[in-house]
């Protein structure tokens, strides 16, 4: 028995490598994008650390090449999902009796074989089929990954140490128990760092998790499985069942140990679970944690006092990086009028240099959007504005699905402060500018504040530090994640807790120790050194 106090230092955020010409990462990697580019690799159901096969299969392709199919992967059935359900509740007993710094090493030891191993695979396999080019894998599937990992292993140990006060004949303690039951973690198809994070940010509080990859995503979350394996977590923790999300959900939502949800994807998705868990409330042993991070409709407001250039490259990384389809990507500008014109050809300028393939062609920008269904519902809203008679394409608008998912970053401009482009989720690369008199900043942040259901992310751009101010007092509940003078993307582990409020989400801030705090059942335990022998009080002398 170990009876040390150890403590985690707070970690360093993993470096994003460059893959600039001539570096050696550049050269591994391309090696890895081959060899996974040329092979037909089959996905099992894993379940208790053994793999299951069930026939049904589904298929993993380039989104930037559809033709070409990287391999299949098994649909989990019933049958397969009810054992990974016992199969978790089973495992939990061991593995939350596990002393916690085992928990954590498994978490250290897996980042460490990003470091060394596990990068040029994962960055491999997110670019090829989810179509994101080098930076935006690195800092995703590599770097991101890895500092949930430390991250999440550094925060648990401050969580434990959060201890109640004792007098000095008693000892107080808080036990911070796993839940009862298992999590169900489903993941969205963005990100190869939130897919790691879902399942195994619950486990390492000691739950045992069934996960559910999105569809679109299932290469890189089989190689996520295969890095967690090597790194330890023993078989029956994490359960890796793909398959489609309404299939999988419906049994998994209504089993009586389900005790908590660990969910990021669409709005309409996750209020499709809540209402499902409510439908189900007298089932279960517990009341399960409902934990969700959804869409967004993320702003940049630009003051007169801004700088123009920094707009520009906020709005074009911000708005088209991974061809927009990140929860935080900006896609509604509010503009002073009297800026446009010079916005507008720095942004002319910038845009014209963007190249849009293959994300083994290192020179892409950008690459494909996921599939078929996310390229015709951003066609669609590319149509509506065309159609519309306040609204005008300035950039872009075309789309080509002959080869891959292509669409052009595009930027309308509207009158109509509340055009459809201004208050949905796109989840693609458009862009939509409103122009208001400078006179207005004040009512302009209301109206922004006022447009969508969401509460994600948000920018002000301005160098005038009243207005700056004013923004951020204005705006507070309008988002999660408030950016000065930077685009709305990009949170960063242990550096911007990620989350919003509103129709975004739980916010319950993915990276950090409030997510933790989720996942544990805390259990006050006092202890009395000297107990009374006698019933009666002083008073009743
Ligand atoms: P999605 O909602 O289509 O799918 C998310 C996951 O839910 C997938 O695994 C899917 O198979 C599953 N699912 C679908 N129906 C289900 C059901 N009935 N029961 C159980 N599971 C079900 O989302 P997506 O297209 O993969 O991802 C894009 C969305 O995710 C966008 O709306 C984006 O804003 C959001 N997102 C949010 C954040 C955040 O932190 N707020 C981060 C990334 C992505």
């Amino acid at each position: 028995m170990n009876h040390t106090i150890i403590s985690i230092k707070e970690p360093q955020n993993e470096p994003v490598l460059s893959y600039a010409p001539g570096t050696p990462e550049r050269h591994r990697l391309k090696k890895e994008l081959e060899r996974i580019a040329n092979e037909q690799i089959e996905v099992p159901v894993i379940i208790g650390g053994k793999e299951y096969t069930s026939g049904d299969q589904g298929k993993m392709i380039m989104p930037h090449n559809h033709h070409h199919v990287l391999g299949r992967y098994h649909k989990a059935n019933e049958k397969l999902i009810n054992l990974a359900v016992e199969t978790a509740v089973n495992a939990q007993k061991d593995w939350e009796r596990l002393p916690w710094m085992e928990r954590a090493s498994i978490n250290l030891r897996a980042a460490e074989l990003i470091n060394r191993e596990y990068r040029y695979t994962l960055n491999a396999a997110t670019m090829l089929n989810q179509s994101k080019n080098v930076h935006q894998a690195e800092i995703d599937a590599a770097c991101e990954v890895a500092d949930f990992l430390r991250f999440n292993a550094y925060y648990m140990s401050i969580i434990y140490r959060e201890q109640p006060h004792s007098e000095r004949d008693t000892i107080n303690r808080l036990g911070y128990r796993a839940l009862e039951g298992f999590v169900f973690a489903v993941s969205p198809f963005n990100f190869t760092s939130i897919a790691a994070n879902l399942p195994t940010a619950p486990v390492l509080m000691g739950n045992a998790a069934l996960w559910k990859p999105a569809s679109s995503a299932v290469l890189s979350a089989y190689y996520l499985m295969r890095l967690f394996k090597e790194a330890g977590y023993p078989g029956g923790v994490i359960n890796f069942i793909p398959g489609p999300g309404s299939k999988v959900g419906k049994p998994v939502l209504s089993n009586y140990h389900l005790a908590g949800i660990h969910f990021t994807g669409s709005t309409a998705v996750f209020q499709g679970i809540w209402k499902q868990i409510g439908e189900n409330i007298g089932k279960y042993r517990t009341y399960p944690r409902i934990v969700g991070e959804t869409g967004g409709k993320n702003f940049i407001i630009v003051h007169p006092s801004a700088d123009l250039h920094e707009v520009a490259a906020a709005v074009v990384r911000g708005g088209f990086e991974y061809q927009g389809q990140k929860c935080s990507a900006a896609s509604r500008i509010y503009i002073p009028t009297s800026k446009w014109n010079p916005l507008k050809k720095i942004l002319e300028d910038m845009i014209s240099q963007i190249k849009i393939g293959d994300p083994r062609d290192f020179s892409n920008f950008m690459n494909a959007v996921i599939d078929e269904p996310a390229f015709d519902k951003i066609m669609g809203y590319i149509k509506k504005a065309e159609e519309d008679t306040d609204t005008e394409i300035i950039f872009g608008g075309r789309g080509d699905k002959s080869t891959g998912y292509f669409i052009e970053p595009t930027v309308l401009l509207t009158t109509n402060p509340h055009f459809i482009t201004m208050e949905e989720e796109i989840f693609g690369p458009v862009v939509t500018c409103y122009l208001y008199d400078e006179a207005e900043f004040e009512n302009t942040l209301h109206l922004c504040d006022e447009t969508s259901p969401y509460g994600l992310t948000g920018a002000i751009f301005a160098h005038d530090r009243r207005a700056i101010q004013l923004a951020s007092d204005i705006l507070r509940h309008a988002a999660g994640n408030f950016y000065i003078n930077d685009k709305p993307t990009g949170a960063v582990v242990g550096e911007q807790p990620f989350g919003g409020g509103r129709a975004s989400g739980t916010n319950d801030k993915a990276g950090s120790h409030i997510n933790l705090h989720r996942w544990v059942s805390p259990r006050a335990i006092k202890e009395n050194l000297y107990p009374p022998t006698d019933f009666k009080y002083p008073f009743m002398n």
